[in-house]
């Protein structure tokens, strides 16, 4: 199947020509002949979007009207999610009953935003009766959208829907080890009467097509999510330009069991946290840190749980780990897997290809215990379906051993002292922090992290702030007193 870039209502392939690859996780076959996008083929995508900007209906659009067209958009997505998840699971090796999850995630962005961008207000400030101040929300401009390669489809939704309900145009640049989902978005926003030229796709290498993108000076605002080294190269670039940035990358998130805990459910979240998705989460639960009293049983229910995960093809519903992106990923993956070792870390689950999956990039379900926190598989995202276990005594080194690493975006504590969880969400470096429970979102809350993990916050108001500019007016409604200059 070949794939091409989609600008401004038509689908074109690169200028030049160039194509680029992409395979099935599950097989490692080529799947996929994708137009790789160059500064060329950006251009065209900005200069289309930036007519829109200008000239075309949508930014002039009142928020309900908006809000009409997204849930349009939302309803497309419906009408057609299990394509969706089909096309996730084959290009991104998801198992094929999660992808069905982000798929429904995918039409619920959109009929939020559209309820975000009908219901909202604008600010406005009196100074008795002499002044009256008022906040405008003008869309800033043409947003630039890049997004990565897990739940690809349920993110680039997460971006969009925000940016088109706010009033920009879009440029999406989609991973390129991910394109396929991506390229049912014109379909779908055609068929929900979107304006021509307000959504635009560019797919290709990051290092070409996504740089040209940060580069341009017609895009005022990037939403990106990704790796924090590329997030830094971004901030870099956008810098010349002093762009609007939002940076939601990479986590090495902290699991907090205390003795107390109930610890059934904090098994059972563990597990799930680190091991859904094939581990391939920006919110994984990582690290799980135990109280010493309850380390060895944890340790051990932990390893039983993780050899019981079933891995296995993606498209297949009993699969509950399916096959990890791309090669290049699995060896990733595999080399922290060796490291762990090396390092004298505990492989009490997993750590290798499960029998019967000769081809593909499986993994089974992979523990270690007595990680510390030098280690490299404690300090470093692996991205892929590998927990740490490391035992803590005390509240303080709970919190010291949480909070020792470069990253902070998720945490979750397992605790029934009401107290003490409380002092840790205030303790621990943490973007998002959850008490007594997995990563279930509520898309009005601000989502995002700090430090390594990320600067700014998407989700609810926060997601149009970004892509927004308040403009203030104010208005004397009584006569001011001037202060007279120049009058001898
Ligand atoms: P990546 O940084 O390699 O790529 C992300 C996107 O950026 C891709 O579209 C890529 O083509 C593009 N890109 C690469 N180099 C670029 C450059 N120089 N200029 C502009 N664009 C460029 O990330 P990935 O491997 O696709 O995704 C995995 C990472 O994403 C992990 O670190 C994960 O934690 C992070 N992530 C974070 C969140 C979050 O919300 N915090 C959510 C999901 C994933």
């Amino acid at each position: 199947m070949k794939l091409e870039h989609y600008i401004d209502g038509a689908h074109v392939p690169s200028a030049s020509g160039a194509t680029f690859h992409a395979i099935e996780p599950a097989t490692n076959q080529v799947s996929l002949t994708v137009a790789a996008g160059e500064a060329g083929d950006v251009d065209a995508a900005v200069r289309a979007a930036r007519k829109a900007f200008t000239d075309g209906p949508w930014p002039r659009m009142n928020g309900e009207q908006r809000a009409v067209i997204l849930r349009g958009i939302a309803h497309a997505v419906e009408s057609r999610d299990e394509m969706i998840a089909e096309v996730e699971c084959a290009d991104t090796g998801l198992p094929i009953t999660q992808a069905r999850g982000q798929a429904r995630r995918a039409a619920q962005n959109f009929r939020f935003f559209a309820d975000v961008i009908s219901d909202l207000g604008e600010d406005v400030y009196r100074v008795g009766a002499a002044q009256l101040n008022y906040v405008v929300r003008k869309p800033v401009g043409v947003a630039g959208l890049i997004t990565p390669w897990n739940t690809p489809f349920m993110l680039e939704t997460w971006k969009l829907a925000p940016a088109l309900a706010a009033g920009c145009p879009v440029v999406l640049k989609p991973a390129e080890w991910s394109p396929l989902s991506a390229s049912l978005l014109p379909q779908i926003m055609e068929e929900a009467g979107l304006p021509t030229g307000v959504f635009n796709l560019v797919h290709g290498i990051g290092e070409t097509a996504g740089a040209a993108l940060v580069a341009h000076p017609d895009v005022p605002v990037i939403s990106f999510t990704g790796e924090t080294t590329t997030g830094q190269t971004i901030m870099r670039s956008a810098a010349a330009h002093l762009k609007t940035l939002s940076m939601e990358l990479g986590g090495k998130s902290p699991l907090v069991v205390f003795e107390d805990a109930d610890l059934e459910r904090a098994l059972d979240a563990a597990v799930f946290g680190v091991f859904s998705l094939n581990g391939e989460r920006c919110t994984a639960s990582s690290r799980v840190l135990v109280e010493r009293s309850r380390y060895a049983e944890f340790v051990n229910r932990l390893a039983e749980r993780a050899a019981k995960v079933r891995v296995g093809p993606p498209a297949d519903p009993a699969t509950e780990l399916g096959a990890l992106i791309h090669p290049e990923h699995y060896e990733r993956v595999m080399g922290y897997v060796r490291s762990g070792v090396e390092e004298g870390a505990r492989l009490v689950a997993g750590g290798s290809r499960p029998e019967g999956l000769p081809d593909g990039n499986f993994l089974s379900a992979t523990v270690f215990a007595d990680v510390t926190a030098g280690m490299r598989i404690f300090q470093e995202e692996i991205f892929g379906p590998v927990v740490c276990v490391t035992p803590f005594d005390g509240e303080a080194e709970a919190i010291e051993l949480a909070n020792a690493t470069q990253y902070g975006l998720a945490a979750y504590v397992w605790t029934n002292d009401l107290r003490r969880a409380h002092r840790l969400a205030h303790s621990i470096e943490a973007g998002m922090l959850w008490i007594n429970s997995q990563n279930v979102r509520d898309l009005r809350t601000p989502f995002g992290g700090i430090k390594s993990s990320g600067v700014g916050r998407e989700g609810g108001r926060h997601s149009i702030d970004l892509f927004t500019e308040p403009h203030i007016v104010h208005v004397a409604t009584e006569d001011l007193p001037v202060p007279r200059f120049g009058v001898g």
